[in-house]
Formats: structure tokens, sequence, C-alpha cells
């Protein structure tokens, strides 16, 4: 047994099978820890020693525990339950008007603050194209099963159950689909079995055209959220996915702006190259809600090509992502089926 698996089959113990499969890269240990009914300083004490321990296996010096406020499925023995009535799953669509603008990236930090918030959240990276929540969720190395024709989604270390099309082919492979085609492998991930999973995030292909149509129309998104960078080229880019979604009336959640201003790396100061406010009021004129604003910060970008999502975290990013979330979450409430 490595002194991870020895590690792993403790930590079993030490927190009551609440923690998934630790997971080691770059000397980082990350980890998800289902804190649900647990109070703040059982919370505290429990990554304490979690913490405590990880360190204590050759190789780790830092941890990072995402707290979530629900068990995922395939982390616990299962519970014996009653059937229990399961409504077909809600769609929120994240869009940009061009690549680029971060869509990946808030979808897959949106997905993450939205389970912290005990929402049964999955994701879908219907970027099939250019596929790339696999790695910012740390979930490359997973294959995806399937069951009468159905796929069955991996589960990524952070208890988020997600497809991609990077789960599926072979990495670097070009898709060269066209169309049809490629409205079909898109559905085959959306349609997969998500079991309890209440909400999927969906990053949409960036652009507004006939992939991103006919997804919408088959496949009836609750609500779309619209990610754009300051500069005045994205945000008029931002306008024509707003119309896409108003075209098939998808009601809009809202606006993020993202890498907005820049955060230094040294003294954490924001400064805004493209002056500020402009998405916001952006926003306003398309009569949207603006949902609030992600600096562009070095660690964002490393961390998130580490597949160590920043709304894992509690620091400034995390909360910037959390108040996101809550934004959406609010809506989703607000907007019952
Ligand atoms: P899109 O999905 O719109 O094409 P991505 O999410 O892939 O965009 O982001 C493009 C690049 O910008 C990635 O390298 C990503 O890490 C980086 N990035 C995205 N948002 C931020 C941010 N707020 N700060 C720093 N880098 C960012």
């Amino acid at each position: 047994m490595t002194e991870l698996e020895d590690f792993a089959a403790r930590l079993k113990t030490l927190t009551d099978g609440r923690a998934s499969a630790p997971r080691v890269k770059d000397g980082v240990m990350s980890l998800a820890l289902d804190v649900a009914g647990l109070s703040s300083e059982q919370r505290e004490a429990v990554s304490a020693a979690i913490r405590e321990g990880a360190l204590t296996v050759p190789g780790v010096s830092d941890v990072r525990i995402a707290m979530t406020a629900e068990r995922s499925a395939g982390d616990r023995a299962p519970e014996k339950k009653g059937p229990e009535k399961k409504g077909p799953v809600r769609i929120i669509a994240v869009a940009s008007g061009k690549g680029g603008v971060g869509k990946s990236t808030l979808s897959a930090n949106l997905a993450v603050a939205l389970q912290r918030l005990g929402v049964r959240v999955g994701l879908v990276d219907a970027d099939i194209y250019g596929p790339s929540q696999a790695r910012l969720m740390a979930s490359e190395d997973r294959k995806p099963q399937a069951k009468d024709k159905q796929l069955i989604p991996v589960q990524s270390p952070f208890g988020i159950p997600m497809l991609s099309m990077a789960h599926l082919v072979e990495p670097g492979k070009a898709l060269a689909w066209r169309g049809p085609m490629a409205g079909n492998a898109l559905a085959q991930l959306i349609d997969a079995d998500w079991g309890e999973t209440e909400l999927l995030v969906v990053d949409m292909p960036p652009g507004t055209g006939d992939v991103q149509l006919s997804m919408v129309q088959k496949h009836k998104p609750a609500g779309a959220v619209i990610v754009s960078t300051p500069q005045d080229l994205a945000l008029i880019d931002a306008t024509r996915a707003v119309s896409l979604f108003a075209q098939t009336h998808v009601p809009m959640i809202g606006l993020v702006e993202n890498m907005a201003g820049y955060a230094c790396p040294h003294c954490g100061e924001l400064s805004d190259p493209f002056g500020q406010g402009g998405a916001e009021a952006a926003a306003g004129e398309m009569g949207m809600p603006f949902l609030g604003r992600i600096p562009l910060a070095i660690e964002i970008r490393r961390r998130s090509d580490a597949g160590d999502p920043p709304a894992a975290g509690d620091d400034a990013h995390g909360a910037a992502f959390r108040v996101i979330a809550e934004k959406v979450a609010a809506w989703l409430k607000g907007n019952p089926r």
C-alpha cells in the first residue's frame, strides 16, 4: 500500500466517509469534504485533522479541502431510500459571444460554488470543439461508462458528476464535426443518466451559431448566464449571445463580467485597465441583472490550469464566485419549474 493509499484509508475513518478520494498534483493534495450537518467547530476540527494527516504523506506540501454540503453518491455507502420522484434535471446555459472570455472557467467555478451552497449540481462541457472542463475539474483520467446506451457521468474529485467530450475522445484529436453530428454528441452528454442531479451547468460552445441554437431549442435551458470581458468588443459579442436566448425564449439569469480589473499578484490591489462598470452598465441597458465581477488574476489562471478551481477555496476569488452562485441559486428559487 502506498502512503497515499494508506492515508486515503485512514481518511475514511477520520471523516466517517465524508471525504472524497484524495488527489495529489504538484505537491498539492485536494479533496472534497461533505460538511452537511456539521457545526462550524466540527468542520474546523475535521479539516484540521485532515490537513495534519495529509502533510505527513511524502510529497504533499499543501492541502486544499473543498467543503461541500452534499454527500456525493459515489463516495458513500448507499443509504436505503424509498422511491424518490425525480424531476427532469434543470439546465443553466453559460454562454459567451466569443471564445477566450472565461466562459469555461466560470462554468467550472459556478458548479463548484453552487455545490457548496447545497445544490446537487452536475457539469456538461458542451464546448465540443475545445473541451476544457476535464482539465479544469481534474477528471481527465476518468472514463464514463454506458448503460443501455445512456452515458453515466464521471465523478470529478470535487464530487461533481460531469461529462465532457474530452472524456470520450482521445486528447488532441480535433473534432471536425458539423451541425447535426455535433448536436447529437452534445445531446448524448446532456441526456446522460444524471441520477440525483437537480441542476446541470452547461458550458456552451463559444459564439452564436447553429450548434448553439439547436442545443437551446432542443434542451430548453431554464435560464442563461452570459460571460463577457469589460472590453467593448466582447460586450458587443455578448449582446449577440443575449439575443440568441431572447429569440428562443430562454430567460436571462444575468451577466458576469470576467477579467474585470487586474489583481496585482503581489499586493492584491485591483487596477482597471479597461475602466470600471462597463459590463454592469451594459447589463442594465439590456435590462438584465448583473451577477458580479471576477478579476483578471494570475492565481485564477494558475489554479484553473492545475484543476484546482478557485471557487473551492474561501479566499477573495472563492468569495467572488460564491457571490455569483448565490445570485444564480436565488434566481432558480424565484423561478421554479
Ligand atoms: P472560454 O471558455 O471563454 O474560451 P476560458 O475559460 O477557457 O475561456 O479562459 C481562457 C483563458 O483565460 C484560460 O487560460 C483561463 O485560465 C484564463 N482565465 C479565465 N478567466 C480568468 C481570470 N479571471 N483571471 C485570469 N485568467 C483567466
